[in-house]
C-alpha cells in the first residue's frame, strides 16, 4: 500500500513488567482512505480488540510480533474519533484510547446523462432495489474473523481509472450519492481476479450493480465486482487471489463496459486505488 505511508505517526510505548508494546497509525486520514494500524509487541499478546467508528473486532493473534490491522475512513465522516485498543497481555488486560482525526477531501464532480428509467427507477422496481440493497448492506457488514486476505493487494483488471472514488455524481442533473468505488476500464469480456484470497459471500443480477460478485476477505474487508457480463464463482465458494471471479461487462446502470470495483472496511466505502502498488 504505496500511497499510504504517512507523515504523522503516533508511537506509544509501554513498558509493562518488561512487556513493551508500540503501536502507530495515521493521525490523519482522508475522508474515504484506508490506513493500517501497527502493532508491535514483544511477547505476543493472547488477544487484541479495536474499536473503530464505533465497531468492535477481536483480531486473531496469529502474527508473532507485529500485527497490521486494516482500517478505514468514512466517506461521509469528518473530525476526530477514537480508536481503542485493548490487548490481553500476560500481566492482565490493557486499554488505551486515542484520536484519529478525518480530514475532508475535494472529490471531483462529474454529471452523467443517462436513460431516465435508470435515474428515476419505475415504481414497479422500487421493492427489488430495496431488497437488493438490503442484501448487499449485509454483505458488507459481515465480519468474519478468519484473515484470508495477504498485504499484497492484486488489481483485477489491467484498464485504467475512468471514474475515481469519491466523484459526487449528478444524473440528469439530479444530485446522487458519491461514487464508492472505481470504475477500471476494460473491454466486454475481460477476465476479472480476485483481488485478495477469500470467500463469495454474495453473487447476484441486480437492477444497479447487474451481475454483481461480493468476496469476503475477512476481518471486515469485502471487494464487490459489478456490472460484469458473466459471474464464474458461486456463494460460498473459497477463492484465492488472482481466481477468475466474473468477466467484464455493462450489465445493471453502465454507460459501456468496466469493472466498479468497491472495497468495504467495517462496512465503509474505501478508495480500492490504495491497496495497489501499480
Ligand atoms: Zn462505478
Amino acid at each position: 500500500m504505496k500511497k499510504l505511508l504517512v507523515v504523522l505517526v503516533i508511537m506509544f510505548f509501554w513498558a509493562i513488567s518488561a512487556h513493551a508494546l508500540t503501536v502507530s497509525f495515521p493521525e490523519e486520514v482522508g475522508q474515504g482512505e484506508p490506513f493500517w494500524l501497527e502493532i508491535v509487541s514483544e511477547k505476543q499478546p493472547a488477544g487484541v480488540t479495536v474499536i473503530w467508528m464505533g465497531k468492535e473486532v477481536d483480531y486473531p493473534v496469529d502474527l508473532p510480533g507485529t500485527q497490521r490491522i486494516l482500517l478505514g475512513a468514512g466517506l461521509d465522516q469528518k473530525g476526530s474519533f477514537p480508536l481503542a485498543i485493548s490487548f490481553d497481555l500476560p500481566q492482565g488486560p490493557l486499554s488505551k484510547h486515542f484520536q484519529v482525526s478525518i480530514v475532508e477531501k475535494q472529490y471531483p464532480i462529474q454529471h452523467l446523462t443517462l436513460p431516465d428509467s435508470m435515474v428515476t427507477p419505475p415504481q414497479e422496481v422500487i421493492d427489488r432495489i430495496v431488497r437488493e440493497r438490503e442484501k448487499t448492506v449485509a454483505a458488507l457488514n459481515v465480519l468474519s474473523r478468519h484473515r484470508y486476505f495477504s498485504e499484497e493487494f492484486l488489481r483485477p483488471v489491467p484498464g485504467s481509472v475512468s471514474s475515481p472514488f469519491g466523484v459526487r455524481r449528478f444524473l440528469n442533473n439530479q444530485p446522487r450519492s458519491p461514487h464508492r468505488g472505481v470504475d477500471l476500464r476494460g473491454a466486454e469480456g475481460t477476465p476479472v481476479q480476485a483481488v485478495s484470497s477469500g470467500r463469495v459471500i454474495l453473487t447476484g443480477d441486480f437492477y444497479y450493480g447487474g451481475q454483481t460478485v461480493i468476496v469476503d476477505h475477512g476481518l471486515g474487508l469485502q471487494t464487490v465486482y459489478m456490472h460484469l457480463s458473466d459471474k464464474k464463482v458461486s456463494e460460498g465458494q473459497l477463492v484465492h487471489k488472482g481466481d477468475l471471479v466474473g468477466l467484464v461487462g455493462m450489465t445493471g446502470r453502465a454507460t459501456g463496459p468496466h469493472l466498479h470495483l468497491g472495497v468495504y472496511i467495517l462496512g465503509e466505502a474505501v478508495d480500492p486505488m490504495f491497496l495497489f502498488s501499480d
